[in-house]
C-alpha cells in the first residue's frame, strides 16, 4: 500500500538526528533556511503556529481582525486567536483553493490589521491580486503562510517575499520536516529584531526530555512509512487507535500543544537542516509525480483536478470528487491510500461557529469533497513496474462495476 503520506526521510536524517547536540544546532537551521528562501532573516519556532502567534504580536497588532482563509488548517485561526486578535474568516476563490481576494478586500475595514495569505496545497497564491489589494488599503500588513508551498512561485516571484514576514511548517506531513518545528522568514530588520527579542522573552528552552521524545517521535515514523509495517499501522489507524499522534485538532477547543512555547530542539535544527539541502530534489519529485497524477486522473468522470499553477509546489495533490468515501475505497483495493487533508470549514467547526460571519459556501464543499492522492516517488516506480497506476482498463472496469453509480 502506497500511504498518502510519506515524508521523504532516510539514513541521513536518523544519522544526523542521533549525533551529539550542539548548542549552535539552531542557529545554523535558521541561516541555512534563510538562505534557501532567499530572505535575510529566518527564525525557528516549535511550531509553525507559535511562529505565527508571535509574528502577529511582533507587529504590534491587538484587539485587531486579521483576515484568513476560512478553509486552511485551523491552527492559523487558533494563533490569531492566541495573539489576542480576532479571526475574519474568507471564502476560497471559486475553483481554486486559495482565498478569494476580492471577497477579502470587501472585509477589510477600519480594525483590519493584516491578511493571511496561504498558498494552499502549494499553489501560490495570487501576487498581482494581491498587490493591488495592498496599493488601496497599504495600512494592512501581509503575512505569508508558506507552510504548504516552501518557495511556490506566481510567475516567477517567490510567495515568502510578498508581504512582512512568512511562516512555515515543519511536522511530517509538510514538504520538508525538523520532526516537528516552524520558522519565520523576513527581510525587514526591525521586524526580525523585534520577533527574536518576542521569541527571547516568552519561549523557554528546549529541554533535555523533549529533545529525547522529539527522537523517539522520529524513530516510530520510519516503520510507520517502511511498507510492510505500514499496512499494520493503517489498520490501527482505521481502528482509532492512533488518534493521539494523528488527529491534530478538537473540533469544539482553540488550544495550542502543551510545548508551543518550548523553543525547537538541537535534533529537530539537525533533522531539517539535512532536509533543507534536499528541498529542490523533493519538490521536484513532487511536481513529476503530480504531474503524473494529473495525467493518469485526466478521463475520470466525477473527479475535478486542482488548478495547473506553473509555480506549485505540491504539499498536496487535492482532487474534488462528490462521493470521498467510494473513491477511497476503490483507491484502496489499488494499492493506494488517498488522504482527507482538510476536511472541515473552519467557520462551521463549533469552535468558531459563533465568531464567524457570513457565508462560506466553496469552503464548506470542499471539506466534503476533497480528496488527496500520494506524492511519494513511490507512485512512479509503481506505475512503471505497470500495476496499480495504469491498471488493465478491464480488470478496472471490473472494480470500477462494483462501485457504480457511487464512483460518480
Ligand atoms: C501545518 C500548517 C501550519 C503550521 O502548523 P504547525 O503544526 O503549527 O507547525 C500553518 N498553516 C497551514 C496551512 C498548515 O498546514
Amino acid at each position: 500500500m502506497i500511504p498518502r503520506l510519506r515524508p521523504s526521510l532516510d539514513w541521513r536524517e536518523l544519522a544526523a538526528a542521533l549525533r551529539p547536540p550542539r548548542r549552535d544546532h539552531v542557529e545554523r537551521f535558521e541561516a541555512a533556511f534563510a538562505r534557501e528562501m532567499g530572505q535575510k532573516h529566518a527564525i525557528a519556532f516549535p511550531y509553525g503556529r507559535t511562529g505565527l502567534m508571535l509574528a502577529i504580536e511582533a507587529l504590534g497588532l491587538r484587539q485587531r481582525e486579521i483576515l484568513c482563509p476560512a478553509y486552511t488548517c485551523v491552527v492559523v485561526p487558533h494563533a490569531i486567536v492566541f495573539s489576542g486578535n480576532r479571526p475574519v474568516f474568507v471564502d476560497c476563490r471559486e475553483g481554486e483553493f486559495n482565498m478569494d481576494l476580492d471577497r477579502a478586500e470587501e472585509k477589510i475595514g477600519e480594525r483590519t490589521g493584516a491578511i493571511i495569505a496561504t498558498s494552499l496545497f502549494g499553489h501560490p497564491v495570487d501576487l498581482d491580486r494581491l498587490d493591488a489589494l495592498l496599493r488601496r488599503h497599504p495600512q494592512v500588513a501581509v503575512l505569508q503562510d508558506c507552510a504548504h508551498s516552501f518557495a511556490a512561485e506566481w510567475k516567477g516571484r517567490p510567495v515568502q517575499r510578498a508581504g512582512i514576514a512568512a511562516v512555515f511548517g515543519l511536522n511530517v506531513s509538510k514538504i520538508i520536516t525538523s520532526v516537528f518545528g516552524g520558522a519565520v522568514t523576513t527581510d525587514d530588520e526591525a521586524f526580525a529584531r523585534k520577533l527574536r527579542g518576542l521569541r527571547r522573552e516568552r519561549l523557554g528552552p528546549a529541554s533535555w526530555a523533549k529533545g529525547f521524545r522529539r527522537l523517539l517521535y522520529l524513530l516510530a515514523v520510519y516503520p510507520g512509512l517502511w511498507p510492510p509495517t505500514f499496512r499494520a499501522v493503517a489498520l490501527l489507524e482505521r481502528a482509532g487507535w492512533l488518534d493521539r499522534f494523528v488527529k491534530y485538532y478538537d473540533p469544539g477547543e482553540i488550544d495550542m500543544p502543551p510545548d508551543y512555547l518550548q523553543s525547537m530542539s538541537a535534533i529537530e535544527a539537525r533533522v531539517g537542516l539535512v532536509q533543507l539541502a534536499k528541498r529542490r530534489s523533493i519538490v521536484a519529485a513532487r511536481r513529476r509525480v503530480a504531474a503524473f497524477w494529473r495525467r493518469r486522473l485526466a478521463d475520470e468522470s466525477g473527479l475535478v483536478l486542482p488548478p495547473d499553477d506553473e509555480g506549485a509546489t505540491y504539499s498536496h495533490f487535492v482532487c474534488r470528487v462528490e462521493d470521498r468515501e467510494a473513491w477511497v475505497r476503490r483507491w484502496q483495493n489499488e494499492g493506494i491510500q488517498l488522504g482527507t487533508i482538510i476536511d472541515y470549514s473552519i467557520p462551521h467547526l463549533a469552535a468558531y461557529r459563533d465568531v464567524a460571519a457570513g457565508d462560506f459556501p466553496v469552503a464548506l464543499l470542499y471539506s466534503r469533497s476533497t480528496i488527496n492522492f500520494p506524492l511519494s516517488p513511490e507512485v512512479l516506480h509503481r506505475s512503471r513496474a505497470g500495476s496499480t497506476a495504469e491498471p488493465s482498463r478491464a480488470g478496472d472496469a471490473g472494480r470500477r462495476g462494483t462501485l457504480g453509480a457511487a464512483d460518480r
